[in-house]
């Protein structure tokens, strides 16, 4: 079977983590999604989390230069021989040549980028009702995605956390850094003919069911041009 190099693409809150974690399970692809590498690394103290954790708490990106390293890194590894997911990279279109770059060193390419369209107002809404596992960053909203057990994740059990910048005023920030930042992605990879826009509006057992059925027919015309 081809390699499948999937990014997924949405302003925060699109539910880019929710729908990482599914497609996580369902491909056996690593996935990396580099907020959730970053809190680890502001958790444990290392340099990496020193450097990112006033960029993140303000809600601005991070330097390009200290993020593509980690990535790059990662997809050079075995584990993404197969394939990879990424969530939250590439962010700025340097981010996005880098990742070309690396790529088309392993003669690889991206197969398809996942735009998870919301809109800002949406955005706003499920923020404040978002609540991450402290261990590993699984995703879920008091009210439209709620745990089994309130406070823990249903995945490990882990204690389930607000973000720090989860708050109103960062996610104004974030959202501006998106649609700065981060939508000329959209131009970049609809050039290139791999972007799928999804809905991101529905609730995520229709929008994964919405992503599978993209990746299907995507399978399909791959196959069709083989
Ligand atoms: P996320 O969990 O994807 O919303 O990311 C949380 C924060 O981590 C962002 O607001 C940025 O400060 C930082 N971050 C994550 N991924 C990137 C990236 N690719 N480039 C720059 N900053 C990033």
């Amino acid at each position: 079977m081809a390699e499948l190099n999937l990014v997924l693409l949405g302003p925060p809150g699109s539910g880019k983590g929710t729908q990482g974690e599914r497609l996580n399970e369902d491909l056996r692809l690593p996935y990396y999604a580099t907020g959730d590498i970053l809190r680890a690394a502001v958790r444990d103290k290392t340099e990496l989390g020193r450097t990112a954790k006033g960029y993140m708490d303000a809600g601005d990106l991070v330097p390009d230069e200290v993020i593509v390293g980690v990535i790059v890194e990662a997809l050079d590894s075995d584990a993404a021989r197969d394939g990879f997911i990424l969530d939250g990279f590439p962010r700025t279109t340097p981010q996005a040549e880098a990742l070309d770059a690396k790529l088309d060193e392993l003669g690889r390419r991206v197969t398809a980028v996942l735009l998870i369209d919301v809109t800002d107002d949406e955005v706003v809404r499920r923020i404040g009702g978002r609540r991450t596992c402290a261990e590993n960053g699984h995703v879920f909203h008091v009210d439209f995605n709620p745990p089994k057990r309130e406070g823990a994740c249903d995945i490990d059990g882990s204690e389930l956390i607000t973000r720090d910048d989860d708050n109103p005023a960062t996610i104004r920030n974030r959202l501006n850094q998106y649609h700065e930042k981060t939508e000329p992605l959209v131009d970049y990879y609809d050039q290139r003919s791999v972007l799928r826009r999804i809905d991101g509006e529905k609730d995520p057992d229709e929008v994964a069911e919405e992503i599978r059925r993209t990746l299907a027919t995507m399978r399909l015309e791959q196959d069709e041009a083989v």
